[in-house]
């Protein structure tokens, strides 16, 4: 790919996630082709355990506090998977049959059964679940995120929490993981004024939890770091250079085929990007589809 300056208006693209934020560190095409060009992505069922494991855990806590138990949790599972079949009926095609959905209920509710042992939810009282922030940082970049949780202790220290169903990082790759967390404690320090007293990430597969105490100066080199990646991400599209970068995450990448390093050959780059609040024609369908709580 060349890396000429073309005279075309500058796409505004304007927000970071965690996670975009994530794709262009792992991969500047991977972002592309995620953030830019919307490529679609086929659900894959771990991913899909991911989403309904998070939605039971939210709903767990609309239960009065002595009724949250491993019991009840697994039996939000099924009408959580009914919801997200209504909403994207394109999951159901991960399944061929009623056994493997039995079975695949059943790896979530082993999910769910190690998330009872890191913590007992009787005892808490969670401030926020899913909760979007943003904040806009001085020179216009927006951040924005969905946390799975936050805690208020009765003395006013925060605690940030996120659900992973995977298995915890080596200890090589737990600076990658507390990135997120980081993100997350940058928008509520700078919407606040408050450094959250603790991260805490909790790994539901191997029944690992993650946990550090941010102070300002972390949240200072964050802000730094998302902003000389931001400077990054405006300098690609400029340039309309988006590089690929392989390494084992390709395995699990959908775009394989339009990868140059696959032997693929990337499509023309968009005339025109998508601002950040402007969702897919298939994510309006869904939203539209669900059924009200
Ligand atoms: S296959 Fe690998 S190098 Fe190619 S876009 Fe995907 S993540 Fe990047």
């Amino acid at each position: 790919m060349g890396a000429e300056t073309v005279d075309l208006p500058l796409p505004v693209l304007g927000s970071l996630s965690p996670s975009r934020a994530g794709d262009f560190m792992t991969c500047p095409l991977l972002f592309r082709y995620r953030t830019i060009d919307r490529l679609p992505q086929a659900p894959s069922s771990a991913a899909t355990r991911g989403t309904v494991v998070h939605s039971v855990l939210e709903r767990l806590f609309d239960l009065p506090a002595a009724e949250r138990t491993l019991e009840a949790a697994a039996g939000l599972l099924r009408p959580e998977w009914d919801r997200l079949v209504a909403a994207e009926p394109e999951v159901a095609g991960l399944f061929e049959d009623a056994e493997s959905l039995a079975t695949w209920l059943d790896s979530a509710r082993e999910l769910l059964a190690g998330y009872f042992t890191l913590e007992d939810p009787t005892r808490l009282e969670p401030a926020e679940r899913e909760r979007l922030v943003e904040v806009v940082l001085p020179g216009g970049l927006r951040l924005r995120g969905i946390v799975d949780r936050l805690d208020v202790a009765p003395t006013g220290e925060v605690r940030i929490c996120d659900y992973k169903t995977g298995a915890s990082p080596r200890e090589m790759f737990e600076g990658k993981a507390l990135f997120q967390m980081k993100f997350y404690a940058l928008v509520h320090w700078r919407t606040t004024g408050v450094v959250p007293r603790l991260l805490q990430l909790m790994y539901l597969g191997d029944r690992e939890v993650l946990r550090y105490s941010p102070d300002e100066a972390d949240l200072v080199a964050t802000e730094r770091k998302l902003l000389a990646l931001w400077t990054a991400i405006e300098r690609a599209i400029q340039l309309r250079d988006f590089p690929p970068r392989p390494s084992r995450l390709c395995d699990w990448c959908d775009h394989q085929a339009l990868c140059p390093s696959f032997g693929g050959t990337p499509p023309p780059f968009p005339e025109r990007v998508p601002g950040p609040d402007e969702p897919l024609p298939h994510q309006r369908a869904a939203v539209e589809a669900l059924p009200a709580r």
